[in-house]
């Protein structure tokens, strides 16, 4: 009897070679080397030679994106997303983890068997998952519970959220939520609009029937934003809650956060591509597609916000992806139709496309806000960088291309999309998820194999 000697079983399952590989701080040419679906290896050239490898010269690998603000409304509300066709779109556009808000599924992420729904119909995602649990004056005492199951931080709204069975949470609610939330070591996540202003001014706007974009604009201008903030800010420091305060709108807003996070306080900022990518100049164009709150800003802001996101004044980009039935984005009333873009296929592309406009990109700068930062700070162990231990999640963009989105390859439930029509730079040629591809020129390859992460200790 002769023993096979060690070699019969090979050392690597997978070799990426001669890619523009994107670090933490650095692009640089290299191999990449896959077992098990983790990263194992970096190096200017791996000498061992194995079956499996893929020449990925001329392209950029890059740690898939990471997508910290979804809404898939599955369960309950499946028609206006899925996560069959929401995880199908954000494969599509580079991301390999999506972390799904708690509300516009029905029931909402308020509690054990709410968070234990969702995991069963996130049984249908393409890429990974994790959970956010809701914040609202209904489940105060379900967030230990919450906590125990793995959402990753707790989302709370300061103004209406558009749907009656998520609340918002009141000053006093908030101060409780994020005393609690401290204590399980739990991020709070709001939605940051002061819903006294923003109700007055709409009020009045209706009343008049003033119902145009402009007119909801103007419900919720920029201080709207600014008074919300501020509160946050200061009921976290009272409280020693981590905040993440979601899609700034404003370079003010940003910069009242870099303020805090600079006298050291426990938090970050996101901002969306659609604050990057339009403005209410597109939102006339684009009509009922374009509404979602905070609305799209005029041009001055948007660049401004657009230059912090450059300068790194934000720690995360993310999609706040949220669409609904082609029936509820249709009309002239601004204050009736449904706020929230779909979006999570084009965040890579769009953030890109924006950036380029203004200044050549900086490439590992953009990812750290893409991948590794919302990693980070939602404690996904092995997500977000190019580095040995962490899973070979992968996005594969050719980087001297363009392409077009056409609605035709528009994954999501819908194709609605306030980015169709528009070019990019980066066409998405392959996505790997834990070292498997999952995507491939835009078609899904193989089962859905997306696992629940719960936040490491
Ligand atoms: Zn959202």
């Amino acid at each position: 009897m002769i023993n096979l000697p060690p070699s019969a079983d090979p050392i690597y399952d997978l070799i990426l070679r001669g890619g523009e590989v994107v670090l933490d701080d650095q692009v640089t040419s290299a191999d990449i080397a896959i077992r098990d679906g983790q990263i194992v290896g970096i190096a200017p050239v791996i000498a061992e030679s194995i079956r499996d490898e893929i020449d990925v010269s001329g392209l950029h690998v890059l740690p898939g994106v990471v997508d910290i603000h979804v809404h898939f409304n599955d369960p309950g509300r499946a028609d206006w997303e899925g996560w069959e066709t929401g995880s199908l779109a954000a494969s599509a556009g580079g991301t390999t983890t999506v972390v799904d808000m708690p509300l516009n599924a029905h029931p909402p992420t308020l509690d054990g068997a709410s968070f234990d729904a969702k995991v069963g119909a996130a049984a249908a995602s393409r890429v990974d998952f994790a959970l956010w649990g809701g914040l609202t004056p209904l489940n105060l005492h379900s967030l230990g519970e919450l906590a125990a199951r793995g959402v990753v931080g707790l989302k709370a709204f300061m103004s209406n959220s558009g749907i009656d069975d998520f609340p918002r949470a009141d000053d006093a609610t908030l101060r409780e939520g994020m005393n609690r939330a401290a204590e399980l070591e739990l991020p709070v996540a709001v939605h940051a609009e002061d819903e006294a202003m923003t109700a007055r001014l709409s009020a009045a706007a209706r009343q008049e029937g003033r119902i145009s974009f402009a007119d909801y604009a103007a419900s919720r201008p920029p201080e709207v934003e600014l008074e919300a903030i501020a509160r946050a800010l200061d009921i976290a420091r009272e409280t020693g809650c981590a905040l993440h305060v979601v899609h700034v709108s404003t370079a003010a807003g940003l910069a009242m956060i870099a303020t805090a996070r600079a006298q050291g306080l426990d938090v970050t900022s996101e901002t969306c591509p659609h604050y990057l990518a339009l403005s209410a100049a597109d939102a006339d164009q684009l009509g009922a597609l374009a509404k979602c709150a905070p609305p799209l800003r005029e041009e001055p802001e948007r660049l401004a916000l657009l230059h912090a996101v450059a300068s790194g004044q934000v720690q995360i980009i993310a999609s706040d992806h949220s669409p609904c039935p082609p029936g509820m984005k249709q009309g002239d009333d601004f204050f009736a139709i449904w706020g929230g873009i779909a979006g999570c296929q084009s965040l890579f592309h769009a953030t890109l496309g924006a950036w380029s406009k203004i200044a050549p990109p900086d490439i590992p700068a953009l990812m750290q806000m893409l991948t590794a930062n919302p990693a980070q700070r939602l404690r996904l162990a092995g997500k977000g960088r190019i580095a040995p231990g962490f899973d070979a999640d992968l996005t594969l963009v050719n980087l001297a291309r363009r392409f077009t989105l056409d609605p035709a390859d528009v994954r999501g439930r819908h194709r609605a999309s306030p980015f169709v029509g528009r070019s990019f730079p980066g066409p998405v040629e392959q996505v790997l998820l834990r070292g498997q591809p999952i995507m491939r020129d835009g078609l899904p390859i193989g089962p859905a194999r997306g696992r629940l992460i719960r936040p490491a200790a």
